[in-house]
């Protein structure tokens, strides 16, 4: 196997995040419920997204590119922290925005404040925000830069290497605790995350169920799968990732990027039972998507649970959650 440490990085993220055990929520569920903060991951609003970028960005650094371009959602957390991360490395960015839902506000306050330059492609599709990316390419390719690319979500395996590490981050941390994870909760929106946690977990959290809430209705089982083989075949680490080891829960509510009132009510339990912000897109489903599969009984041979903070703040301040009930 190759050695994490083998492949370029460049340290942005301010790691490790904590990891601890929530006191109020494990005695509601009646489970031991720890939370791994990469909310905090140190750039922008924090979130998932920084670990992958310091793989990407040192790629990219090593091939000499000047520029960065990368696609997603209006909100784009990805986008966000892709311009402040290449802001701090000297790099231009270009954020090619798939025009739809909520249209200022939140993330995009924060592009701009980082200097990113926006383009808003008014489509429903990717290929179209693919194609626009390709086409701005060319153009600055024919300046005489050289561009650097990176798909929705960083969910290319360089990128997924972020999350084999952050399973390693967690399995030290476990070991410092004196626990042993039965399962771990992350969300699933491009892929990337959970194939890394879920490889990682194989790799060093031995009889931990990596456990992913998809929060749009992509095919996550294959997708993950393919990003984990991809990512074990670049690491050349011996493990051969199985269907098996793959467990997708979906919690999408009206669709991507649209609350969900059980995902609401997540957010507003977490805050309250905790004090720790999640965010209607992502985490708040996510936690939803836990909370019902405890009580269909998925947890009940489990005592340690690990609900991985992915992020995603920005949206709190872009997406209208309604009243509560
Ligand atoms: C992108 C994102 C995710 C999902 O991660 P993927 O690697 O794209 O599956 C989860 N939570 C937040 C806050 C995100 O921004």
């Amino acid at each position: 196997m190759k050695q994490i440490t083998e492949f370029p990085n460049i340290p942005l993220g301010i790691l490790p995040t904590p990891l601890y055990r929530l006191e109020n929520l494990s005695r509601e569920l009646g489970k031991n419920i720890y939370i791994k903060r990469d909310d905090m991951t140190g750039v922008g609003l924090g979130g998932n997204k920084v670990r992958k970028l310091e793989f990407l960005l040192a790629e990219a650094r090593a091939q000499g590119a000047d520029v960065v371009l990368t696609a997603g959602g209006p909100q784009s957390n990805h986008a966000m922290l892709t311009a402040a991360c290449a802001a701090r490395l000297g790099m231009e960015s270009i954020l090619v925005l798939k025009k739809r839902g909520t249209l200022t506000g939140g993330n995009l306050i924060l592009d701009g404040i980082f200097g990113a330059s926006v383009r808003m492609v008014d489509t429903d599709s990717y290929e179209e925000v693919y194609a626009e990316m390709e086409r701005l390419m060319a153009q600055l390719r024919s300046q005489g830069r050289t561009p650097y690319a990176i798909p929705v979500g960083g969910s290319v395996p360089v990128g997924c290497l972020g999350y084999v590490n952050c399973a390693r981050e967690i399995a030290n941390q476990a070991e410092e605790l004196g626990v042993h994870f039965d399962a771990i909760v992350s969300a699933v929106g491009s892929g990337g995350t959970y194939a890394g946690l879920t490889l990682g977990a194989k790799l060093f959290l031995p009889g931990a169920r990596s456990v992913g809430v998809g929060v749009c209705d992509d095919p996550f089982a294959e997708i993950s799968l393919g990003l984990m083989q991809e990512t074990a075949r670049l690491l050349d680490c011996g493990v051969q990732p199985e269907a098996g080891d793959i467990h997708i829960h979906y919690h999408i509510g009206p669709g991507y990027a649209m609350p969900s009132s059980e995902g609401c009510a997540a957010v507003r339990r977490l805050a309250r039972a905790e004090g720790i912000l999640a965010d209607p897109v992502y985490t708040g489903k996510a936690l939803a998507g836990f909370f019902e599969l405890m009580g269909q009984g998925a947890f009940d041979q489990d005592n340690d649970i690990l609900f991985v903070h992915t992020g995603g703040a920005g949206a709190l301040f872009a997406v209208e959650m309604p009243a509560e009930a």
